[in-house]
């Protein structure tokens, strides 16, 4: 018997409440008139709770029996009407996200949905010739004879058109819609409706079509089609892998990627290409729309709820085959992906920051899985997790090592600021840097300058032999808390607030705080004429604004352009001759684990975008640890010095990829329940601590201690076994449903991108 046809007498269906206690699938008779009309993912209503009233739910199995009296069924009570649907395959993946990382079976089923809602359809009205040319031109004339100027006006047109769009007949001829009624009574035309999609780079595929054909026949190179052949040959044998490009910023890459897609497409199966949000832009988007044109679409948060809904409604109808996005392009509701690319595998923006905290790496990993589809991750910097199971053999592994454009990498000049004010420079600006500003400023070349703040949490740091105060438990940077205590984000360890440098006794030993602003005043001051443009969170709030900047830029109406991380990546500048970064160790002490590799790849992603053009480039990097590995390895563009060395520390310290670490973050707006709480859940950890396989650390008060009147605890679970953190999860989540009452909320984020 077809299983697909049978009509279940029964639906399981999680119910649309985001709370613990009621996520669970709950089982409902299927009325007759929906038999057969269900299957998994489908949105339907039913009667919950003790009110009589109905929730929206989701389908997520059909079932024969139950395992409780048939008189304490309830029934459901319709489709939800307005809701999309999921497939199959995304509930499966709803159910590994949930498993995998912790959340409500709810949210990861919303999460997985790409359109929440379903928009109205828009549609267009073509007028069509049902006649000759001729005879229509012949009626035409009629008409004119008759003095029904309109009518003959519309048949003019249409003995020259076959089609006509129904605004042009209405706006510009004029035409009313009696005329158009009655001319389609007499058998002279017909009025046609048709769906239209809304297009979210409807301009960008106009300005495409304007100009000149694209890059389809660019010759690989012998490395790059080395690449696309081996990932074939795999393919071809049924082999489903996932492979890592390492490839430095210029090599090919893309171009790698374009020719992949083409032979999946070829296949008839459609592709996902990741990219970070912030690398969304013109350029990258028109680079593929050149390549495959009215089979690409995009899909991210900046689209309208009904832009969203057509982008997923033209990929199921199979109109696409390619879709660009964030992370969340991921759920892109195709039915038969082949291939899956993420384009700067190692960005943190590929984790979600909200529960469930999935990361697109490891879910795209799964996604295909289930479609049976390859996987392909690139960048100039790989993530420590990917160049490791590289190294293990778990991952395919490439390396592009060149420039295919011919220009060379920039040369790099690490400067010492410990050296600088001792040598009585207390400037922001170091000699060197300044020496070169004012010769590319002379040149009319472009600078950029980079004030490196990411996960700046206040680390206290002495300004004149460059020592850090850390940890003693967890060998991460200490942070300044305005109680004027030094703590430990991870374990909880506090000391008080120094005066004099441990190691040299200097007095400059403080909090480092430097803002983008105070820079530009600077730069105002010492070089009045130099025009500068600064993108940072203050001047890019609004949507449009990121975009705006660094075209301005790209159209050389700055000399300089200073900013945060936001400009290191997405736009090619090739008039940057010198990028300048003023303190490269701003995110080192960040007080996560992850804050070295965080360093290396912006200090290197920074230093790439120089000399992109017929220039050569140069490099600036400022900073108090010029011996640090990440420095001396981003100056020397060496990754694999890089990684053998932060691996290391990885391995001692148990932490990604050598491990898993799942942090639990415990919040709520009375401080002294809400660090209970956390004691508690980190007790029921503990009790597990003996049998080996898992270590405990805190609870502590997290580095954002405090937030909208929310009080924050944190604690971490270490482990080698991801499914041993699983295990503990489930432990304390059952303590939390037990609870009569609680105000407070628990997170899990299972290897965390940032510190808390
Ligand atoms: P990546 O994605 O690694 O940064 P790209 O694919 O963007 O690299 O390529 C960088 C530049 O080199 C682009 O201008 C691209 O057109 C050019 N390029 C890439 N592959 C080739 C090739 N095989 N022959 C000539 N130019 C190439
Ligand atoms: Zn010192
Ligand atoms: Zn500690």
């Amino acid at each position: 018997m077809n299983k697909e046809r049978k009509e279940f007498p029964y639906a399981d269906v999680i119910v649309d409440i985001s709370h613990e206690s009621v996520d669970r699938p709950f089982s409902y008779r299927v009325p007759e008139h929906l038999k057969g009309k269900l299957e998994p993912g489908v949105s339907v209503l039913v009667p919950f709770g003790k009110g009589g009233g109905t929730r929206q739910g989701y389908v997520v199995a059909l079932r024969d029996s139950i395992s409780f009296e048939e008189n304490r069924v309830k029934e459901i009570a319709g489709i939800a009407a307005g809701d999309t649907t999921v497939s199959a395959v995304s509930v499966r993946l709803a159910g590994w996200i949930r498993e995998q990382y912790g959340s409500t079976m709810i949210a990861a089923l919303k999460t997985v949905l790409p359109a929440k809602q379903r928009k109205r359809n828009l549609e267009k009205k073509e007028i069509c010739r049902l006649l000759s040319p001729e005879e229509t031109k012949k009626l035409a004339e009629d008409c004119g004879r008759k003095h029904r100027n309109a009518m003959e006006r519309l048949l003019t047109a249409l003995s020259e058109q076959e089609r006509i769009p129904m605004e042009l007949v209405r706006e510009k001829l004029h035409i009313s819609p009696s005329t158009i009624n009655s001319l389609e009574k007499q058998g002279a035309l017909l009025v046609e409706t048709m769906r239209v999609y809304r297009d979210p780079i409807n301009s960008l595929r106009e300005a495409e079509q304007k100009s000149a054909p694209g890059s389809g026949g660019i010759r690989l190179s012998d490395a790059q089609r080395n690449i696309v052949d081996s990932i074939r040959k795999d393919y071809d044998a049924g082999v489903r892998k996932t492979y890592l490009i390492h490839g430095i910023t210029g090599s090919g890459k893309t171009e790698v990627y374009m020719a992949l897609i083409e032979e999946c497409l070829k296949g008839g199966r459609q592709a996902i290409v990741l990219i970070p949000e912030i690398a969304l832009t013109y350029q990258t988007v028109s680079r593929f729309l050149k390549r495959f044109g009215g089979r690409v679409s995009v899909l991210h948060s900046g689209l309208s709820a009904g832009e969203k809904y057509d982008q997923c409604e033209r990929a199921k109808n199979g109109d696409i085959d390619v879709i660009i996005g964030p992370r969340s392009a991921l759920f892109t509701p195709f039915d038969n992906v082949g291939l899956i690319i993420i384009d700067e595998e190692h960005e943190p923006s590929y984790k979600s920051e909200t529960m469930p905290k999935y990361h697109a790496r490891e879910t795209a990993v799964y996604l295909a899985s289930l479609h049976r589809a390859s996987v392909v991750l690139g960048s100039a910097t790989p993530s420590l997790e990917s160049y490791y199971r590289a190294k293990q053999g778990e991952y395919g592994f490439f390396y592009l090592g060149e420039r295919l454009t011919g220009n060379v990498l920039p040369k790099v000049y690490p400067v010492d600021l410990r050296r600088e004010l001792r040598e009585g420079n207390r400037s922001i600006f170091s000699r060197k840097l300044q020496e070169l500003m004012e010769d590319r400023l002379e040149k009319k070349q472009q600078i950029m300058l980079f004030l490196n703040r990411r996960g700046y949490a206040g680390f206290v740091s002495c300004r004149s032999c460059g020592h850090v105060m850390k940890c003693p438990h967890c060998s991460v940077s200490l942070s300044e808390h305005k109680n004027g205590k030094l703590v430990c984000h991870y374990c909880g360890y506090e000391e008080p607030a120094v005066k004099n440098c441990p190691v040299c006794s200097s007095p400059y030993i403080l909090g480092f705080r430097a803002g983008t602003e105070a820079v530009e005043e600077r730069l105002h001051r010492m070089y009045p004429k130099a025009r500068v443009l600064r993108m940072d969170g203050d001047t890019t709030k609004k949507k449009e604004s990121y975009e705006k900047i660094l075209s301005a830029f790209a159209d050389g109406e700055a000399d300089i352009l200073l900013g945060t991380q936001m400009i290191v990546k997405g736009h090619d500048f090739p008039a940057v001759t010198l990028v300048g970064v003023l303190a490269a160790d701003m995110s080192l002490f960040a007080g996560d684990y992850r804050a070295a590799e965080r360093t290396f790849q912006l200090l290197t992603q920074a230093a790439g975008r120089a000399g992109r053009g017929s220039f050569p480039g140069e490099v600036v990097i400022q900073t108090y640890k010029p011996e640090h590995y990440s420095i001396v390895h981003a100056a020397g563009q060496n990754y694999e010095g890089f990684y053998e060395e932060e691996i290391l520390y990885r391995e001692i310290g148990l932490y990604p990829p050598a491990a898993h670490i799942m942090a639990v973050l415990v919040t709520g707006p009375d401080e002294g329940r809400a660090q209970h709480l956390a004691k508690e859940l980190a007790k029921i950890a503990r009790r597990k601590e003996e049998s080996g396989d898992l270590a405990v650390l805190g609870p502590g008060t997290a580095s954002l201690a405090k937030l909208s009147d929310h009080y924050r605890f944190i604690f971490y679970l270490k482990s080698s076994d991801v499914k041993i953190l699983a295990g503990q999860r489930e432990c304390m989540e059952e303590y939390i449903q037990a609870l009569q009452k609680c105000p407070e909320q628990v997170q899990f984020d299972v290897d965390p991108m940032s510190g808390y």
